[in-house]
């Protein structure tokens, strides 16, 4: 037998290599990808593959796409059996034509296989084998661990979020939408959809996004039956049944027209539809006390149901004792990408001091209200058409002046941003008006034109 011969030098260079490539890869692709430059540069080898056993499934996956099954062919059952050789303790490669196949191991037990391909010439190359098995195989284990800690940190990071919601939102509405990008953020590869079940028929409402890709979901939702996952599509569909005091509320749906979700996964969406069952609980619940309330919690105005109230007595004043009666209705211009670029936190803090900087800027019986989202409407009794047009123009000049101080988030050490805002301004009519709403209807019409024409500017309606 042929005397091995280990040049140490050659070795040397190769194992600093590697360990530049173990160090520097985050990702199982960038490994396999530097695993193959090494290899090419010091033995010829074209291709590189790597296969880890998946507990799950107790399947050889290919470690860079572990949600695909090998497909049968003749190669992967030679795969399939030279990792039974290894098990088996029958060697420590298999050479086949211009193919090395060498294990992978995780505690010491065999966990996987390597296939090289290529013409290996250099003999030397056997002899360092076992040591570069047990060098690849240190990688893959550490990468793994590495992306199960990451996850789990990144799954309680998401809990955390889907918590915070309701510390200053409870319109179901306006935090579905986050939970739902929450939960998709967390679960990339499927999408994610939220349900909810109207309160006397057994119907489901998608509630986000706004179009469902799954055939049969009205079929599959009337199968919930109490709040165990249903699994439906060989598991590319998963409903996760969203409670609330024993009753079913609605359901987290997760969907991949090709892959499945796995046990791992299935236990992270319970957990996550189990959070986001307790903010809707905790938000409704808010909302039934938010109703006999006449304030809105994040910006102190007067809410939406306050402003009806209000809209009707002084258009019953102004009519009554003759008086001009003015509304300004007013929207944050690109609203949706101040939180997209910096966060719903940010947008909060945006809302807030749009909302004061109005106050600041109304006389003492002017009535401010927050309308909606971003959307204000301001009664100003006792005042001509003229009058409210530069109140209005006013509170533009000065909503685009205002600096909104956002240092306290801590975003990419953004100090302040500003926003500005579009509005339609009207007077009341009595005569034309018959219902009091069609003074803030025709407000509104202004405030569209505002932002048709351009945004950030006061448009006067008049019919
Ligand atoms: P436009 O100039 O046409 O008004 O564009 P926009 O982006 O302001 O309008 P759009 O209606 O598309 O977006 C409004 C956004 O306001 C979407 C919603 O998520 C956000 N929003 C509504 N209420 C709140 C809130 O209380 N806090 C935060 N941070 N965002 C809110
Ligand atoms: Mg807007
Ligand atoms: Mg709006």
């Amino acid at each position: 037998m042929e005397e091995k011969i280990v040049n140490y030098d050659v070795l040397y260079k190769i194992m600093y290599e590697l360990t530049a490539v173990f160090e520097c890869s985050k990702t199982p692709n960038e490994l396999v990808l530097g695993l193959k430059q090494v290899f090419k540069r010091f033995f010829e080898v074209s291709e590189i593959e790597i296969f880890s056993l998946d507990e799950n499934s107790n399947l050889l996956k290919n470690f860079i796409k572990p949600w695909e099954n090998l497909p049968e062919s003749e190669d992967n059952s030679f795969l399939i059996s030279s990792f039974s050789e290894f098990k088996n303790q029958n060697s420590n490669f298999i050479k086949r034509n211009n193919e090395v196949y060498f294990p992978l191991y995780t505690q010491g037990k065999i966990s996987g296989v390597v296939k090289l391909i290529g013409n290996i010439q250099n003999q030397e190359f056997f002899s360092y084998l076992p040591l570069l098995s047990r060098q690849v195989s240190l990688a893959v284990v550490h990468l793994k661990y590495f992306e199960t800690v990451i996850n789990s940190a990144k799954f309680y990071e998401t809990i955390r979020n889907i918590a915070k919601i309701t510390e200053t939102q409870y319109d179901l509405s306006y935090i579905l939408p986050i939970m739902g990008e929450i939960i998709d953020g967390f679960i990339k590869e499927h999408l994610i959809y939220i349900f909810l079940k109207s309160s006397n028929k057994n119907e489901y409402k998608l509630i986000w996004p706004n179009k469902c890709l799954i055939n049969n979901i009205s079929e599959y939702l009337s199968k919930i039956k109490d709040s165990n996952c249903l699994i439906f599509d060989e598991g590319k569909t998963c409903i996760f049944p969203l409670i609330s005091k024993g009753k079913i509320t609605g359901a987290v749906v997760a969907y991949n027209p090709v892959d499945t979700l796995n046990k791992n996964e299935i236990k992270y969406m319970e957990q996550l539809t189990l959070q986001a069952s307790i903010t809707v609980n905790k938000a409704k619940e808010y909302m039934k006390t938010l109703e006999n309330a006449t304030l809105d919690a994040l910006t102190g105005l007067n809410n939406r149901h306050m402003f009806y109230q209000r809209l009707s007595e002084t258009t019953s004043n102004a009519k009554r004792q003759k008086t001009s009666l003015c509304c300004i209705m007013t929207d944050i211009d690109f609203f949706k990408s101040v939180n997209d670029t910096y966060g719903h936190s940010a947008g909060d803090l945006a809302l807030k001091t749009v909302a004061k900087t109005i106050k600041k800027e109304l006389r003492e019986y002017d009535i401010a209200s927050r309308y909606g989202g971003e959307e204000f409407a301001i009664l100003l009794p006792n005042t001509t058409l003229d009058e409210a047009g530069k109140v209005a123009e006013r509170l533009r000049k000065q909503v685009e002046k205002k600096k909104i101080n956002i240092e306290e988030l801590k975003i990419d050490g953004i100090k302040e941003i500003s926003v500005t805002i579009s509005i339609g301004v009207s007077l009341y009519n009595p005569n034309l008006m018959k219902d009091s709403e069609d003074l803030y209807k025709l407000a509104d019409k202004g405030l569209y034109i505002a932002k048709e024409s351009g945004r950030n500017r006061v448009v006067i309606a008049d019919k």
